[in-house]
């Protein structure tokens, strides 16, 4: 038996001026944790961030940031959250997996430049980020 299996190529594309903005937040924030709602929309596996909300009723700690998400509106645009590890590390906690929202979990690690930028799926996995500088 053959079996076709249709692969989708996952990536995150982000807008440079979204980029700026979400690396200057995290520069803000630092010690602590930054995290922002990251807007856009999502076809054929491709999913293009061009915007950016900051979360209702956030709380922010050197080791933590997060929200309950029953708190957030309904909306079709929010395509996940972006957070800072003030730490220097890139990969998503086990709290970040069980906290996973949305398509797309970005995590930006210090020092906040354009290779501290790294996008996860709810596995876990690593998904290939460009930036779409125009
Ligand atoms: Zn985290």
């Amino acid at each position: 038996m053959i079996f076709k299996k249709k692969k989708f190529e996952r990536r995150v594309l982000i807008q440079k001026e979204v980029l700026d903005s979400i690396l200057s937040y995290c520069q803000i924030k630092h010690p602590n944790e930054g995290i922002l709602i990251l807007k856009g929309k999502s076809k054929n596996g491709e999913i293009i961030i061009n915007g950016l909300v900051i979360p209702p009723f956030n709380e922010m700690g050197p080791t933590f940031a997060g929200f309950p998400n029953s708190f957030l509106p309904f909306d079709m645009s929010y395509l996940g959250i972006v957070h800072s590890h003030p730490n220097g590390s890139a990969e998503p906690s086990v709290t970040d997996l069980h906290n996973f929202f949305g398509l797309v979990s970005i995590i930006v690690k210090s020092p906040y430049d354009d290779n501290s930028i790294f996008a996860w799926d709810s596995n876990g996995n690593k998904i290939p980020l460009s930036i779409n500088d125009d």
